[in-house]
């Protein structure tokens, strides 16, 4: 397996390096807290970056940049390889881009939906028209999704929607839900439930805010009472929608910031350059040196799983394991990061953003509280090493 990248993807690299540099708003790092791994921090989930989210994504657009996997018939390249090239620069970058609808919704429109809804949402997809939030928790169902209690009933040419979503991250600022709903009570749970796009605007959709540990309101507590939705609307077939989640779910495990790790320990080795502690340069403090080598040596190795699972990706293969695997070792990694940041910064490195003596703008004291919410959103490292233990090495179901 050669891991090199050619001429010809190196080139198209620095055109999307240059694109990114020049097209993200002055100033716009010192805006924004993100933190690699954490769901809570997401620029594009807040209320105030969706005019600049929006401006950017058309830029993107227009590029043909936000559609590159997709096959051509939809408009795209079908290269896996140069949408992830994308990917890590912006998200080296913390670009405000990508989200639900570019990385989860099309992919598994592309492999499952009708024709219909293809051409319905994978133009307003593309254009960042049609944002997407995902509708599978509710407060009695997290790791157990079976247990979910929203019930989809049959009216005609439509469906009528009732229960509670929770932990709904973006669903203020976007425009449909993607929700697993229960439509047959009676089935085997993973036989009973269906994918369906809900508008946000349908009548009977309220969205509640819930501010996150990090004082931020990136997700929302949704109440669907009577809410009517068309059968058109269904993603796949019906009663399969747990098969359609997984699938999903496994976009969900590879649509990483790939790139964003390797900004924080260049920022951080930076910072140890231009940085004095008792009276010695940050730099020549052994502990502080061996705490950047370990983190180096693990993003080095995350990054070399991630561009084998885009490889097996560009080969048409549906990365399955590899998937839970990723994910885990990427939220896995936050956590370690945002300690390993603190631990070099010292105390300053947990002040506020409003702090004037705050380092990077309080992005790691930020970071460091919403590091945790990784390895619980998109299946906690409890429910991913289960998946890996079953599937990946053959061990026995409990
Ligand atoms: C910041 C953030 C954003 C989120 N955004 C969304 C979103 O946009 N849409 C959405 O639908 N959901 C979202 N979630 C919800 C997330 O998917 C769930 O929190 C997650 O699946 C865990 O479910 P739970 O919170 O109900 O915890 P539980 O399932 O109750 O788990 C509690 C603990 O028990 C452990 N546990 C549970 N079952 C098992 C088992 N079988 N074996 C071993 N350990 C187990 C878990 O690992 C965990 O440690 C988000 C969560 C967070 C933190």
């Amino acid at each position: 397996m050669n891991l090199d990248f050619t001429r010809e993807e190196l080139d198209f690299r620095q055109e999307v390096e240059e694109f990114t540099r020049r097209e993200l708003p002055p100033n716009w790092d010192n805006q924004i807290v993100f933190w690699p791994g954490g769901y809570g921090t997401i620029p594009i989930f807040e209320t105030e970056f969706q005019e600049v989210a929006k401006e950017f994504s058309l830029k993107l657009s227009g590029k043909g940049w936000a559609r590159l996997a997709w096959p051509e018939k939809y408009g795209g390249e079908a290269s896996v390889m140069k949408a992830a090239i994308v990917g890590n620069v912006l998200s080296y970058n913390r670009a405000p881009a990508g989200g639900v609808a570019s990385s989860i919704v099309a992919p598994s429109l592309i492999l499952v939906a009708s024709e219909e809804l293809k051409k319905e949402f994978l133009p307003k997809i593309a254009d960042g028209r049609a944002g997407f939030w995902l509708a599978y928790s509710e407060p009695n169902a997290g790791s157990d999704l079976a247990a979910l209690k929203t019930t989809a009933v049959e009216d005609g040419d439509d469906y009528i929607i009732n229960g509670q979503k929770i932990w709904s991250s973006g669903a203020h600022v976007t425009e449909y839900a993607w929700a697993l709903v229960r439509t047959d009570p009676d089935a085997p749970a993973h036989k009973s439930a269906t994918l369906i796009i809900i508008p946000n605007n349908a009548s009977g959709v309220t969205i509640k805010p819930i501010v996150n540990i990090c004082d931020i309101h990136s997700f929302n507590e949704v109440f669907f009472d009577d809410v009517r939705v068309p059968k058109k609307y269904v993603v796949g077939e019906v009663n399969q929608g747990f098969y359609n989640v997984m699938l999903a779910l496994q976009f969900e495990r590879l649509t990483i910031g790939s790139g964003s790790f390797r900004r924080v320990l260049d920022e951080l080795i930076q910072y140890a350059r231009e940085n004095v502690r008792n009276g010695r340069p940050l730099s020549e403090n052994n502990q502080v040196r061996r705490a950047l080598v370990d983190m180096a040596i693990e993003i080095e190795i995350f990054e070399n799983f991630y561009w084998q699972s885009v490889c097996m990706l560009e080969k048409g293969k549906v990365p399955e394991i590899e998937a839970s695997a990723l994910k885990l070792v990427f939220t896995e990694l936050s956590v370690k990061l945002a300690n390993t940041a603190v631990d070099i910064l010292g105390p300053y490195g947990l002040l506020d953003k409003d702090s004037t003596r705050a380092p990077f703008g309080g992005r790691v004291g930020i970071g460091y509280l919403d590091s945790i919410s990784g390895p619980i959103g998109a299946g906690t490292s409890e429910i991913q090493k289960s998946i890996l233990a079953t599937r990946g090495l053959g061990l026995p179901r409990q």
